[in-house]
C-alpha cells in the first residue's frame, strides 16, 4: 500500500493520503490535517484561525497539526511567526498528535520553540532538501523526515539525506506537486537499492508506529 504523508488534495492514489486542509473546508478527504503555515498568518484574525485549529484537530480523520513552522523567507514577522508556531506545539501536545512541519533557513529556532515548550508528539520535516549538518541536527532532536519530488533531482540533499538517515525516520509525500506518490515510492527504493515491496512494509511500519491507533 501507497502512503501519502502530506498532499494538498485528495487523488486516490494511496491508501492513505494526508490532506492538508483549509480550516474552513467543508470537503473532508479520508485523512487531513489542520495548520496555519508561516506564510499565511494574518495580524488581525490568528488567534480566531488558532481557536477553530484547537477544536477542529479533535476530529477523528485529522490526524496531525500541521503544515506549520518558522519561514524566514515569508514576509510574516519572525516574532508572530514563533508566537503562532508555539501556540500549534501546544495543540498537537493537547490531542497528542504528530506536528507536520514546514521549516525555511530557521532549524535552530524550530528546535528551540520544540524544545522549551516539552515537545512530546513525534516531529515530521515535511519535504526535506536540506544538507547533511541541518539533517543531523534534526536527527539528534529525534526528527521524522518526509521527502518529496526534490528526491527525483539529480544527487539532491534529498536524494542525499534519505540515504543517511536511516529506514525508520522517513516518509514520502506528493506536497503540492502535479505528481503521483508512486513515483517517489519508484524512487526512494532505487536509492536505497531496495525492492519496492520493503519499501511500502517498510514505510507502514513506520507509519503505524507514528499514528499507532489513530488510523
Ligand atoms: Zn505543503
Amino acid at each position: 500500500m501507497y502512503i501519502n504523508i502530506h498532499t494538498h488534495q485528495q487523488v486516490y492514489d494511496a491508501s492513505i493520503e494526508l490532506v492538508n486542509l483549509d480550516i474552513n473546508s467543508a470537503d473532508k478527504p479520508n485523512h487531513y490535517s489542520y495548520g496555519l503555515h508561516p506564510w499565511f498568518i494574518k495580524k488581525e484574525d490568528y488567534k480566531e484561525q488558532l481557536s477553530l485549529i484547537e477544536l477542529k484537530v479533535n476530529e477523528k480523520r485529522c490526524l496531525a497539526v500541521g503544515e506549520c513552522g518558522l519561514d524566514k523567507l515569508s514576509p510574516i514577522n519572525f516574532e508572530l511567526q514563533q508566537i503562532v508556531f508555539i501556540e500549534q506545539i501546544k495543540i498537537a501536545n493537547q490531542v497528542n498528535k504528530p506536528l507536520i512541519i514546514h521549516c525555511v533557513k530557521a532549524f535552530n529556532e524550530l528546535i528551540n520553540c520544540l524544545n522549551l515548550n516539552e515537545n512530546k508528539v513525534p516531529v515530521i520535516i515535511h519535504g526535506f532538501n536540506n544538507n547533511e549538518n541541518i539533517a543531523n541536527v534534526l536527527l539528534n532532536y529525534g526528527c521524522y523526515f518526509s521527502f518529496g519530488k526534490a528526491l527525483l533531482g539529480y544527487e539532491s540533499n534529498a536524494a542525499k539525506a534519505i540515504k543517511n538517515i536511516g529506514r525508520k525516520n522517513f516518509f514520502l509525500e506528493t506536497d503540492d506537486a502535479d505528481i503521483s506518490i508512486k513515483y517517489i515510492y519508484k524512487k526512494a527504493a532505487e536509492l536505497f537499492g531496495i525492492d519496492e515491496e520493503i519499501l511500502k512494509q517498510q514505510l507502514q511500519l513506520n507509519f503505524e508506529t507514528i499514528f499507532k491507533h489513530k488510523k
